[in-house]
């Protein structure tokens, strides 16, 4: 039990924000390349818009020749909303955990697995789906406490997953974030 929890939904690291996600961090790591969600994680889940935060921290990776994707199980409407003004690369409707669209965003980034990571704010998606294709991942919290709907039913084993490393020692989020 213990070794397929880690091995499916322990994170390589876990982080309050994307903004403490440092390029000196990701070259570190030798990553070349971002993979991150949307909802949630970049933006609240009912907020389009980029703000200058988000803009100004996807400039600095880029600046130094870390590409960024946005990979995100959102529709077509809301992820293009929000990629398409800033010129943002994207994938829409992803199905995260399913594997596919990892594979498609690793072709599109023309990057290896080992020099990408997965950031992303739920680990039924984000972090499982990385995990699965052998992509490392960072997890951070949510915007925003309340959420869609249609993350209800994931949050719910999320808690008890967490709980679970918790407990194991695993992971340390609640210390560490202080707002769980
Ligand atoms: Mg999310």
């Amino acid at each position: 039990m213990k070794k397929l929890i880690e091995k499916y939904f322990l994170p390589s690291e876990y982080v309050n924000r994307f903004s403490e996600i440092s390029v000196e961090m990701l070259k570190n790591k030798n990553k070349k390349a971002v993979m991150i969600d949307l909802d949630n994680t970049l933006v609240a889940f009912d907020d389009s818009n980029a703000n200058e935060e988000v803009l100004n921290w996807i400039k600095e990776l880029k600046e130094n020749e870390i590409e960024v994707l946005i990979l995100s199980n959102g529709n077509r409407n809301r992820v293009e909303r929000f990629a398409i003004p800033h010129d943002l690369n994207y994938i829409h409707s992803a199905r995260k955990p399913l594997m596919k669209n990892f594979h498609l965003g690793l072709r599109m980034l023309n990057v290896l697995k080992r020099e990408v990571v997965m950031v992303g704010d739920q680990l039924m998606t984000d972090v499982l789906g990385a995990n699965r294709v052998g992509v490392d991942s960072i997890l951070v919290l949510p915007i925003k406490d309340k959420d869609g709907y249609a993350t209800f039913l994931n949050r719910r084993m999320e808690r008890v997953v967490m709980k679970w490393m918790d407990n194991k020692e695993l992971i340390n989020w609640r210390e560490n974030s202080g707002n769980v």
